[in-house]
């Protein structure tokens, strides 16, 4: 636990090399701290080292870290980074920053539906599948597009940019982080507010230097910062 703070310090040097090399300015890139499976008092370490950004991938472990005593009335901001099932939203639509995991056009439109219920505005982010592995969620990236255009008509929800999750080969990641880039100016070229499409959620603790010399704007670390689940 006492490590959690100079894993962070650590961690955002890295960033800030990447940047460098990529000529980007820090700024651009958000650091996601992705607590799953780690406590809330693990979470509050790493508030107090100054994160507040936080990414959680399984629903019942975000509620329950979310309302913990060790965070009450700390701004923390959460990012649903796993796979969310359309049953699932109504129970997260009002305690998210932003939603990446989304990768069908129903469960887009059940959050936007919970969104209006809630008066709510959400962001959130299409998964998209760039490595073609089957055993993962995402959209192909050949339908993505048409997905696209099917979610700007939603009310109070807004697409905000596209996540994934690469290849284990850093080589390999990096041509999908390219090509994630380049579906997401595809769909920025159709979209009726292309200003609002500028995040790519990409990069985690094995490949974040590749993302952001991609265009990574979203970087989600888990291990890195927290210790092996
Ligand atoms: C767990 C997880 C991460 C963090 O992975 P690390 O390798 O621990 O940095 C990032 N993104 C998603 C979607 C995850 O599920």
């Amino acid at each position: 636990m006492e490590s959690i703070s100079s894993n962070l310090a650590a961690v955002r040097e890295q960033i800030a090399e990447a940047c460098r090399k990529a000529g980007r300015s820090v700024d651009e890139v958000t650091l996601i701290a992705v607590s799953k499976t780690k406590s809330a008092a693990a979470v509050r370490k790493a508030w107090e080292a100054g994160q507040r950004e936080f990414g959680e991938s399984y629903v019942q472990e975000f509620l329950e870290k979310c309302e913990a005593p060790e965070l009450s009335g700390l701004p923390v901001s959460w990012h649903f980074i796993g796979h969310l099932q359309s049953n699932k939203v109504r129970q997260i639509v009002d305690k998210v920053t932003m939603v990446h995991g989304i990768d069908k056009v129903s469960t887009a439109e059940e959050l936007s539906k919970r969104a209006v219920q809630h008066g709510l505005n959400v962001d959130f982010l299409l998964e998209v599948n760039v490595s073609r592995e089957g055993t993962k969620y995402g959209l192909g990236p050949d339908s993505v597009l048409q997905a696209a255009e099917e979610c700007f008509a939603l009310p109070n929800v807004r697409l905000r940019g596209l996540m994934t999750i690469a290849s284990p080969d850093p080589d390999t990641a990096r041509r999908e982080f390219s090509e994630l880039r380049e579906t997401l100016d595809m769909i920025r070229n159709n979209a009726p507010e292309p200003a609002a499409l500028s995040e790519l959620s990409m990069g985690m603790s094995g490949d974040f230097e590749e993302a952001i010399l991609e265009g990574a704007t979203m970087i989600r670390i888990g291990t890195a910062i927290f210790g092996w689940r």
